[in-house]
């Protein structure tokens, strides 16, 4: 198994489940251990070696407050967001046991069914919404903010503002399913245990609350006994063995992100579990420098990055959005139908007042990118553009448009630079480049190489209409459950 975030760790399950040994492989670290302040993550206020994958100065998504800049140095570690700079966009990453689960905001959202068939074109509905996508929620230990204690909660002010502001523009304001432990935080804000959400801690890990895939997948996984995980250790290579199954390549890193030891093992069957730039990545170099010559021409198209466009409005003084905001967003404005966008009402949560809203918004965005094998350089490249991201932009302002114009409020232009309303430059949802059914067969079996799989977020045709880890949890439980029954 190469990786250790959503999908890699439901496949790791299941297989462990039916009786085969998996070994996982895992480029970022463990994350078990407290650093010498005595905790595993940093705080997302105060940045350090921890946060960052292998960069000597932060590149955080919020880059400036008020005009001034954020990033600051720190030494180069094998910390755990990766902000990966490709083709003109910022593609934020998760490394560690666990993934983009370590880092991310936990919102576990399912899509409508109407919009199902845009999403995985190739799978039916029915199968997804009666088995996989119940068996993935549960499976992540989904729950919703209690609607009676979000009425009164102080670190939800933000919330209850982007909702009154949402409905008096007539936008459908909803309550968004997290990951994170909802009795946890009601604790943390009568502060009778430690604060993670409502203390800022979120895009470097959470000490407490979320329930991250270490806390769920990967827990019963462990417990099987069958599954053995290598941190700091990244696949280079997979090709076919003399003998059958296939040749890996392993480096051994340092948290330098030296490589110390090389290392070959052999393996019946290999999953492909890298998420979409890792897996796509991988396989793209391996197809044009002959390990894998039989993949097809699929592989490293359909990329797209979820249509993640960023804003924040400055709302009127009696607009107070609140000092301390819980990190954990728990709703938002659904446009998809009429405008093309999802936001979500996320939090700023730099401890002072701060008079502003803050959206993520997810849109319909029709570019698809591709990855190619640069040999000049030796790399792969993403050819996606800075100009596609102008029809998110579009549809975000049928919401935020219409609320400014409502409010008689304007946009902020001092979060991502100088005069910049936008936060076009990055992705948090990087989908596709394996695509399900393109590049592999409809369970993700990749073509032209039997016993190799992808079964990540790669094959998600880029675009989950909300956000994407329900989806690509629920895919991998389908397919798996198929590949153990007929493959093994
Ligand atoms: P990943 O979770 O990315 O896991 C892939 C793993 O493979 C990583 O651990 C990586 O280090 C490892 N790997 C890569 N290459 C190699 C290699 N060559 N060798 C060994 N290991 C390798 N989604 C939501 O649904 N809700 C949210 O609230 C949300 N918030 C987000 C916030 C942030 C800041 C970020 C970055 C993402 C967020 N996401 C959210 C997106 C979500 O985390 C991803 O969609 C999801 O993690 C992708 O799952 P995956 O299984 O495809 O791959």
């Amino acid at each position: 198994m190469i990786g250790t975030g959503y999908g890699g760790a439901v496949a790791a399950l299941r297989l462990a489940q039916a009786g085969v040994d998996v070994h996982m492989v895992e480029m970022g670290m463990a994350w078990d251990t407290p650093g010498s302040d005595g905790k595993i993550f940093a705080n997302t206020r105060t940045p350090d070696y921890r946060s960052y994958w292998l960069r000597t100065r932060t590149k955080q998504p919020l880059s400036n407050f008020l005009g001034f800049p954020l990033d600051k140095d720190v030494p180069r570690y094998t910390g755990i967001l990766d902000a990966e700079e490709m083709g003109g966009i910022i593609v934020y990453q998760g490394r560690g046991v666990g993934g983009g689960s370590l880092v991310n905001g936990g919102m576990a959202v399912t899509p409508k069914r109407e919009n199902f068939a845009a999403v995985l074109p190739s799978v039916a509905a029915a199968e997804m919404y009666d088995v996989y996508y119940p068996r993935a929620n549960a499976g992540l230990g989904v729950g919703t903010v209690d609607p009676d204690w979000f009425e009164t909660a102080a670190c939800y002010q933000y919330a209850r503002v982007g909702r009154k502001h949402a409905q008096r523009s007539g936008f459908p304001f909803v309550f968004v399913p997290d990951v994170y432990d909802w009795d946890y935080m009601e604790q943390e804000a009568a502060g009778t245990v430690p604060k993670s959400a409502l203390d800022g801690e979120i895009l470097y890990g959470n000490n407490h609350g979320k329930k991250s895939l270490q806390k769920t997948y990967l827990a019963r996984a462990a417990a099987t006994g069958r599954v053995s995980v290598s941190p700091l250790h990244k696949v280079t290579s997979v090709a076919p063995a003399a003998g059958g199954g296939y040749t890996v390549v392993i480096d051994q890193l340092d948290t330098g992100g030296n490589t110390t030891t090389t290392k070959t093992v052999t393996a019946d069957r290999v999953f492909f579990a890298a998420g979409s730039v890792g897996t796509s990545k991988l396989l793209v170099k391996l197809k044009a420098t002959g390990a894998l010559p039989n993949l097809n021409s699929e592989v490293g198209k359909g990329w797209g990055e979820n249509g993640n466009v960023m804003c924040g409005r400055a709302n009127h003084l009696w607009d107070p959005t609140g000092a301390v905001q819980s990190s954990i967003p728990c709703s938002g404005i659904d446009n998809w139908a009429a405008g093309g966008a999802f936001a979500e009402v996320a939090p700023l949560p730099t401890g002072i007042e701060t008079f502003a809203s803050f959206y993520l918004s997810i849109t319909k965005n029709p570019h698809r990118a591709q990855f190619t094998w640069n040999a000049a350089a030796g790399k792969v490249d993403l050819n996606w553009q800075t100009a596609w991201k102008q029809p998110s932009i579009d549809m975000a302002k049928t919401i935020f448009d219409k609320i400014n114009a409502k409010e008689g409020t304007i946009y902020r232009t001092d979060l991502f630079g100088t005069y910049k309303i936008w936060g076009d430059h990055l992705t948090y949802h990087p989908l596709g480049g394996a695509v399900l059914n393109k590049a592999t067969d409809n369970y993700g079996r990749l073509h032209g190489h039997p016993g190799l799989y992808v079964i990540d977020g790669a094959l998600i045709p880029g675009n989950a209409s909300v956000n994407p880890f329900v989806t690509i949890t629920a895919l991998a439980e389908r397919n798996i459950e198929t590949i153990i029954a007929t493959d093994l």
